[in-house]
């Protein structure tokens, strides 16, 4: 635990992300760690007195049930400066004065980001300062590129935070201990044995109000380009010598770089449809065009699904299914790992035919082995039976994880630069196959669970 002060300048303060996530977020590191010496300063275009400010802060740490001392100490040291980031002398006034221990959080609309990157390389930021900086990280390769070596010129790759909420899930973390903790896995983990990884992220909720974000990004953006990919580097990478972030990153970015399209074909290897009006358990959900907020004009699809394949020699010929989407009529938040047939069941032994598969349930986090063992009765009829264990409960929000990370310096649970352009490397043919209506927008009604037939891999 870090014991100097660190001064966690907020620029957009005053919006969803800080609101909802952040300082929640901050509440559920200091409930356990309260000894953390944090400066909160917010700042934001909007008018706010600095009493209006520390009401949010304490609000939002009581929530989370941190000791009242704590709110106290923290809240009296936390302040708010009205600045507008892109204005470079409001921007250097922000940061004046503040000696080391600096972390500067982008909580920014992202079109804004590079102009402030460009602002702060002008100025001497104290050694050791940090960026915390929320995706999208750019719009394209190109402009992750761009953003990528505006950033570098203000503080050192290794000091860059690229926010991914889902490293912080101590279900996706268990992937770590699960992979190679276990014997039992290890030899199994490849093309040898798997024959197809299903990593899904189906929500039931719909859009929640959420339009303003979510109508621009859609699916695959919010959710396949940045967090399954993560979480397919996490499953699929090589196993390191230690826990040293450097070497973790790696071999993630290893694993992204290997990455491409199923048949290197955008119009196989992707599938989009967005939801019609429909009920999900009892709530009726409109159509999502004539969801507040949407312009049907856009496009934009709330389910989607992307192949890939990892050309290296542990993983190729081996279909990975992404998918996630909203409105549909179950949560289906896991990663399904489906086995290889034996290669010779014996002559007269009834096996049901049901492939062995390890299901790992995000949230809530769980493990369930499903293998055949003998049935009652006839000990040669053979049937499906699971073995399930749930996880335990995290010990605080993703948010808490990840702002412990930046905190304390430990880039584990951030994207380094590199996985970031090439998670948009990845997804940009898609992007343009769509854009271009190669890809025809399918149908499916809330509540539903998706069109048909989209489990089926293309040979
Ligand atoms: P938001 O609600 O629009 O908040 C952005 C804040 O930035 C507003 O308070 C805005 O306030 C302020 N701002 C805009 N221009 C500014 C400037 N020049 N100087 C200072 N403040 C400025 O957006 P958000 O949803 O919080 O998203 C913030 C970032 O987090 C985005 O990059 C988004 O992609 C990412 N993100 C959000 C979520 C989420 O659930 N909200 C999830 C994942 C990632 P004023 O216009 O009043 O100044």
């Amino acid at each position: 635990m870090a014991d100097a002060p660190t001064t966690l300048v907020i620029l957009g303060a005053s919006g969803d992300l800080t609101r909802r996530l952040l300082l929640p977020g901050l509440g559920s590191l200091l409930r356990i760690e309260p000894d953390r010496h944090v400066v909160v300063l917010g700042a934001d275009r909007s008018e706010m007195t600095q009493d209006e400010w520390r009401q949010r802060v304490s609000d939002s740490l009581a929530e989370a049930e941190v000791d009242g001392e704590v709110v106290e100490r923290i809240v009296a040291a936390a302040r708010y400066e009205q600045t507008d980031a892109l204005d470079p002398e409001q921007l250097r006034a922000l940061v004046d004065g503040v000696e080391d221990g600096l972390v500067i959080y982008f909580a920014l609309p992202p079109q804004v980001t590079v102009g402030v990157c460009e602002l702060l390389a002008a100025i001497d930021l104290p050694e050791g300062t940090r960026l915390a900086m929320e995706k999208p990280f750019g719009h394209d390769l190109e402009t992750a590129v761009q953003l990528n070596e505006q950033a570098t010129k203000v503080v050192p790759e290794d000091q860059i935070f690229r926010i991914d909420h889902f490293l912080g899930v101590n279900t996706v973390l268990n992937l770590l201990g699960l992979r190679f903790a276990n014997r039992i896995f290890q030899p199994l983990w490849s093309a040898e044995h798997i024959e197809r990884v299903d990593i899904c992220y189906d929500e039931s909720l719909a859009l929640e109000g959420r339009a303003g974000y979510y109508d621009k990004a859609g699916a695959l953006i919010d959710m396949t380009q940045s967090h399954l990919l993560q979480v397919l580097a996490m499953f699929a990478m090589e196993s390191p010598a230690s826990m040293d972030p450097e070497e973790i990153r790696s071999l993630k970015a290893q694993v992204l770089r290997a990455t491409t399209l199923w048949g290197d074909d955008p119009l196989t290897a992707s599938r989009r449809a967005r939801y019609t009006a429909g009920t999900i358990e009892g709530r009726e959900v409109p159509d999502y065009t004539a969801e507040e907020g949407v312009d049907p004009g856009r496009g934009t699809e709330t389910l989607a699904q992307l192949i890939v394949q990892v050309r290296n020699q542990r993983w190729a010929g081996v279909p990975f299914v992404l998918r996630s989407g909203k409105a549909l009529g179950d949560d289906n938040k896991q990663i399904t790992v489906t086995f290889r047939a034996p290669a010779h069941v014996p002559d007269g032994l009834r096996d049901c035919g049901a492939p062995d598969k390890l299901i790992l349930e995000l949230r809530p986090g769980a493990v369930t082995v499903e293998m055949s063992v003998n049935a009652e009765g006839d000990p040669f009829e053979l049937t499906q039976k699971q073995l399930h264990t749930p996880l335990g409960q995290p010990r605080m929000k993703p948010y808490g994880e990840v702002l412990a990370g930046i905190l304390d310096s430990n880039p584990l649970l951030s994207i380094r630069g590199d996985n970031a352009e090439q998670m948009w490397r990845i997804v940009e043919p898609v992007l343009d196959a769509w854009r271009a209506d190669e890809v025809p927008m399918e149908e499916y009604a809330a509540g539903s669970g998706g069109p048909d037939g989209w489990d089926r891999v293309p040979g």
